[in-house]
């Protein structure tokens, strides 16, 4: 199979989030499967091309936007360690230092003729590249208007003739939705911008675009797939999606083992795996002293994450005098919302020893993070998937996660009696549920230390390696290229 997959953000060149780790980890798996996978994203002023090895491969290649020509370049490099060709487009709208925001953490105001001239260049490219493929792979609502695209303007087009396309939803709270003038330069014509195609509450909905003319529809946990056709989760788009309902499937992400492994990962200071735990011990105590917190046996709480109101943060907040109360320790990484950013530093300050509070994005402080805390806490209103508690599992972390999309199909909740499950699960988005979960897991680390060491263990121990993940693409890529 020939599958161009394309992305906003790939991990290790550009990143805020999940997708770009798994816009480098869905093309490595399925090029191990033996599928021709390439990926084609934005080519930023923040990447680096020197240590990334980023090579012009053409100039003035053209694509059209509306009702002008806009000039691309072409770069080429491959993923780390792969033969996965990962193309660059170069162009006056895309390479910017942010990739969604300016330096002052602004919106860029042109996003949406941003995203739709990358999805024109995406045409062009692959075009020039001879690449007819057999599945084009969009992602979130930045490249929503890829299968509306190759449904009206290239219907006729024998270059992607046998071209399907698989639309796949990681987060249905970011739409992208602007107003018509904003996209008036791409002079989509009238007739597609009624309600009942593009059009959503008269504005221009991005992800909705590759809702409706996508061959086959995914995101990123069975959950979640069933959560976004509900009017709790579906941000609007619930109707739309149940429309579809047929075509949506729910797979969870991988791990990229080579990145995510205590045993090999060299951003920790001690290696370890599941027959040997104590460099895990060796790694909690090294960070306590970096972060200038009590080196102790306390149970160490971490979180990373975006400081978002979707994360559920407020939980750990609101109870953070009764989580001190309980002997533990609190580190915190992430960057976000401002109002959260200044209440999470003052539990620092009244807590010096037991909570680190670190407001910057630091992949190393990330895998550091992972690899000392004993708990991992997600509380999350809603998580389409999630990374974190899965990469805490591998690191030995028991996650403490709220029942939802993919924390729910990934997290077991502890069984005393039976001694199996793989975390602490709570249902409800309130204190009370997210407070008793914790002092469970807290309970148990406390009173019976072997049976924590073997939960640690057995979690260790859980398979989620991409290539059983690369599978279930395969197979929904199939489904896509059996339908008419
Ligand atoms: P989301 O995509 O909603 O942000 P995920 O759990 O799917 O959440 O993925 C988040 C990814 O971003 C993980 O790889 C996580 O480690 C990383 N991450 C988030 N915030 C930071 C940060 N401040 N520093 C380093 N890595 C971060």
């Amino acid at each position: 199979m020939k599958v161009a997959f394309i992305s906003a953000e790939v991990v290790p060149f550009s990143k805020t989030g999940g997708l770009a780790d798994v816009s480098a980890a869905i093309p490595k798996a399925l090029n191990e499967l033996g599928h021709e996978t390439i990926i084609i994203t934005p080519l930023y002023k923040s990447i680096d091309q020197e240590i990334h090895k980023i090579k012009l491969v053409s100039t003035n290649n053209l694509a059209k936007v509306g009702k002008k020509e806009e000039v691309l370049d072409l770069y080429i490099t491959h993923l780390p360690n792969t033969k996965v060709p990962v193309y660059f487009v170069k162009n006056q709208y895309l390479y910017r230092e942010g990739i969604y925001v300016d330096t002052d953490g602004i919106d860029y105001k042109d996003s949406p003729m941003r995203f739709i001239t990358f999805t024109k260049a995406v045409f062009k490219i692959l075009e020039n590249l001879e690449f007819s493929p057999d599945i084009i792979h969009a992602n979130d609502w930045h490249t929503g208007y890829l299968p509306f695209y190759l449904r009206t303007e290239f219907s006729d087009s024998k270059f992607f003739k046998d071209t399907k396309t698989i639309y796949t939803i990681h987060n249905i709270g970011y739409q992208g939705i602007y107003p018509f003038e904003s996209i008036e330069d791409a002079r989509i014509p009238e007739i597609y911008l009624e309600e009942d195609l593009l059009g959503f509450h008269k504005q221009v909905n991005f992800m909705k675009a590759g809702i409706v003319y996508s061959t086959i529809l995914t995101t990123v946990s069975s959950k979640y797939a069933e959560e976004i056709q509900t009017k709790e989760f579906g941000f609007g788009l619930e109707k739309i999606i149940q429309t579809r309902k047929d075509d949506l499937h729910g797979i969870v992400h991988g791990v990229d083992s080579s990145i995510w492994n205590p045993k090999i990962d060299s951003l920790i200071v001690k290696n370890y795996d599941s027959k040997n735990l104590k460099g895990k011990k060796e790694c909690k105590s090294y960070l306590q002293e970096k972060l200038n917190l009590e080196v102790s046996d306390k149970p160490l709480l971490g979180v990373i994450t975006r400081l978002a109101t979707q994360k559920g943060l407020y939980l750990i907040l609101k109870k953070f005098d009764d989580i001190m109360k309980l002997g533990a320790q609190f580190i915190l990484l992430g960057t976000g919302e401002s109002t959260l950013e200044t209440q999470f530093k003052k539990k620092e300050e009244k807590y010096p020893d037991d909570c680190s509070i670190n407001i910057m994005f630091d992949n190393v402080l990330a895998h550091q993070i992972e690899a000392a805390s004993d708990m991992f806490l997600m509380p999350s209103k809603y998580e389409p998937c999630g990374l974190n508690q899965i990469y805490s599992m591998i690191y030995g972390t028991v996650p403490i996660v709220r029942k939802t999309g993919g924390l729910s199909d990934t997290v077991q909740d502890y069984d005393p009696e039976t001694k199996t499950g793989s975390g602490f699960v709570f249902e409800k988005s309130n204190t009370k549920e997210f407070f008793t979960a914790l002092k469970r897991a807290i309970l148990l680390y406390n009173e019976e230390p072997d049976s924590w060491k073997n939960l640690t263990k057995n979690i260790m121990e859980l398979d989620f390696s991409w290539k059983k993940v690369a599978k279930k693409w395969q197979k929904v890529y199939e489904i896509a290229l059996a339908k008419k």
